[in-house]
């Protein structure tokens, strides 16, 4: 391995420490004093650290990053816009443009409005799924995250999986201080994928239920996917007791398949979100849905702010759609992601390790463990240690996904050949040094959880 410095980089990470809390943005991006990633700058599939070590990027910005860091494509677009104004308060052509583009290419999508983040997206779905149903309660799903606020900031995957009760009563886990307590009455936590305890939940309190809000494949854990006739089920659900179905696809939409999940399996949700591909790094959320359902919107249901809609973003937006339109660049980023799971696969046979691979090319969990996991809490017999382990090595030489496999594997137009078998040779480097350290003795957790 050949010899990285990070004089730059630590100076960076003590300097920030002195003006922001954890010396980050974003409790995410922080991975310890010495540990947390510093970027100077990117391009393609790969960024270099103020010390300039380059690194492969897995982790893209937490999935945004669908065409490569600083696309050319994308960049002379939004310096071609912004040079005639960015925020006006009013309609434009560009706005009206992207939003037919987003109706042709997303089934279930009637109408649309614009945000700017995930958060604000969800946020703005669950108002106008309350404002079209009248009640108040929102199912979720543990190991789901939807965005930084009250509403929604419960069993997310910063849990700890034996924190969340018997399956059958789940404790509804705040996931941080600082939310009003009668919140907790709002929302209803339920294991991913367990049709009998979403059945039961209905028929105690179905008729209450405003939302059901789903990330139809786990973004934020390590990508488990639907069982067979899950998403079907939660649609037949929600028709029975009119309750607004909302596909949370902030990770997903315009990466796995132009229409996203909707697109993907086939089930049109009454509502969908997206932000992060949408506009590859730029900030741009949209909220869309059935006709019936957004047009409470400008019918006693609020939604709007300043930045909605702005020039660069939907500039960012209107470029990245064009090229993400026909499929072709999704079905590469797949192809090349399924390759990367196929080597990783057969690095990992060879040394004997259990491990499960779920979710698309583009987006993918690695969880060692030795069955297929299906909701959240079976992450708890993933060996951790393990991942954490491998990770940091990987991070050592070169190759960064996130060290909390949680978080999925995410690809870019820009993973071509040379970057996959790079990663490839550096993952069984990386392996071959965690093999000594014991952490791949490791007894499943079994307490808690059932
Ligand atoms: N929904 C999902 C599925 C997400 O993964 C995220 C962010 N990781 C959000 C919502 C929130 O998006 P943002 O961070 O842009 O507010």
């Amino acid at each position: 391995m050949s010899e990285r410095s990070y004089e730059k980089t630590q100076a960076l990470r003590d300097r920030a420490l002195e003006v922001m809390p954890l010396g980050v943005s974003s409790n995410f991006r922080y991975w310890g004093r010495t540990e947390t990633p510093v970027v100077a700058r990117g391009e393609g599939c790969y960024y270099w650290d103020p010390d300039g070590n380059r690194y492969i990027d897995y982790r893209l910005g937490f999935g945004p990053i669908i065409l490569g860091h600083a696309h050319p494509t994308v960049l002379e677009r939004v310096e071609q816009i912004m040079r005639r104004g960015t925020v006006f308060a009013a309609l434009t052509e560009a706005e009206t443009r992207v939003a037919e583009r987003i109706v042709g290419m997303c089934p279930g999508v009637d109408l649309v409005r614009f945000a700017n983040s995930g958060s604000e997206a969800t946020m703005h779905a669950l108002r106008i799924a309350r404002g079209y149903t009248g009640r108040e309660k929102v199912i979720k799903f543990e190991g789901q995250y939807h965005g930084m606020y009250d509403y929604v900031l419960w069993s997310t995957a910063s849990a700890n999986p034996t924190a969340l009760g018997s399956r059958r009563d789940p404790i509804r886990y705040q996931q941080s201080s600082g939310i009003p307590a009668c919140i907790r009455d709002l929302i209803i936590t339920l294991p991913y994928n367990d049709f009998d305890l979403l059945e039961t939940a209905l028929r105690r309190e179905g008729h209450q239920v405003a939302a059901i809000i789903v990330e139809p494949i786990l973004g934020n854990s390590a990508g488990i996917g639907p069982k067979e006739g899950w998403l079907e089920f939660l649609r037949a659900k929600c028709d029975e007791y009119g309750i607004v179905l909302i596909f949370d696809e902030v990770k997903t939409g315009f990466r796995i398949a132009p229409g996203g999940a909707q697109e993907l399996f086939g089930i049109q949700a009454d509502l969908a979100t997206y932000a992060k591909s949408i506009a590859n790094g730029f900030p741009l959320a949209a909220i869309g849905g059935r006709r019936n359902v957004m047009e409470v919107v400008g019918r006693g249901v609020s939604q709007g702010g300043t930045y909605c809609s702005n020039a660069v973003g939907i500039a960012a937006a209107e470029a990245t759609l064009e090229i993400l339109e026909d499929g072709q660049v999704l079905k590469a980023i797949d192809a090349q992601g399924r390759r990367l799971q196929a080597g990783i696969g057969q690095i990992l046979d060879g040394a004997g390790i259990a491990y499960q691979i779920q979710g698309p090319g583009a987006m993918f969990g690695l969880l060692f463990m030795d069955e297929a996991p299906h909701e959240f809490r079976d992450m708890r017999r993933h060996n951790a240690e393990l991942y954490e382990a491998l990770s940091m090595e990987l991070v050592a030489r070169g190759v960064i996904p996130d060290p909390d496999a949680r978080e999925p594997w995410f690809l870019c137009a820009a993973h071509d050949d040379d970057a996959i078998d790079e990663t490839l040779d550096i993952f069984q480097q990386a392996l071959n040094a965690v093999k000594d350290s014991g952490l791949l003795d490791f007894q499943p957790g079994e307490e808690g959880g059932e």
